[in-house]
């Protein structure tokens, strides 16, 4: 058995908050191990919680075909959410929830260790950007304690806003050309105190 999936046999018995008691599933997040791109988004709706698998209603077969725009299906990557277990009625994640759930997450970093991590919604880009505005700050990558992060829409908010539809898209399109530079970036000595750094 590999770390994440004794990682995802902890999350489906976590009693950590109380959205445990209204679960039908955990959904602790699927893909590759060793995936280079990790999306992150806010939280079991009400398909993920049926099937205990990530972005599987409408928003998800919105992500899948903004991966097939760049060459990937969902099979090639990491996807996950700030929190496991649905909330009532879809409503947002409380800030007690987001903290109970974090280290599963910060987990599922540390072992895959992707190149850049994409937040998809406010609650995800939170972690990172905590006083940012997702308006002012999609499709800007910034590195962060080593890690690269890349915020964008949620694919749902696009489905609900149809004018957010060309920015999502036009977001997904960069992710190539974030993880080169990303990857670059690697290759070479970081600057000195370089604790925050705009890649674009
Ligand atoms: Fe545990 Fe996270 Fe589910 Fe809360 S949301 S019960 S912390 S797995």
């Amino acid at each position: 058995m590999s770390e994440l999936e004794r990682l995802a046999e902890e999350v489906a018995q976590c009693t950590k908050c109380l959205l445990h008691r209204g679960r039908t599933h955990a959904v602790p997040g699927e893909g590759p191990d060793d995936a280079t791109i990790m999306f992150v988004g806010e939280a079991p709706g009400f398909h993920e919680d049926q099937q205990g698998r990530p972005f599987v209603g409408a928003a998800g077969q919105f992500l899948e075909e903004l991966l097939a725009s760049i060459g990937l299906t969902r099979d090639d990557v990491y996807i996950t959410n700030v929190i496991k277990c649905r909330p009532p009625g879809n409503r947002d994640p409380l800030p007690d929830e987001i903290r109970a759930c974090a280290p599963f997450l910060d987990r599922q970093i540390e072992m895959i260790g992707p190149t850049v991590l994409v937040t998809l919604g406010r609650f995800s880009m939170a972690r990172a950007f905590p006083s940012g505005r997702i308006s002012h700050i999609h499709g800007e990558a910034r590195k962060i304690g080593g890690v690269v992060y890349y915020p964008m829409y949620h694919p749902a908010a696009a489905l609900h806003r149809p004018s957010l539809r060309g920015t999502v898209e036009e977001d997904m399109r960069r992710i190539p050309m974030v993880i080169e530079r990303a990857a670059q970036m690697a290759e070479s000595q970081p600057p000195p105190q370089a604790e925050q750094l705009e890649l674009f």
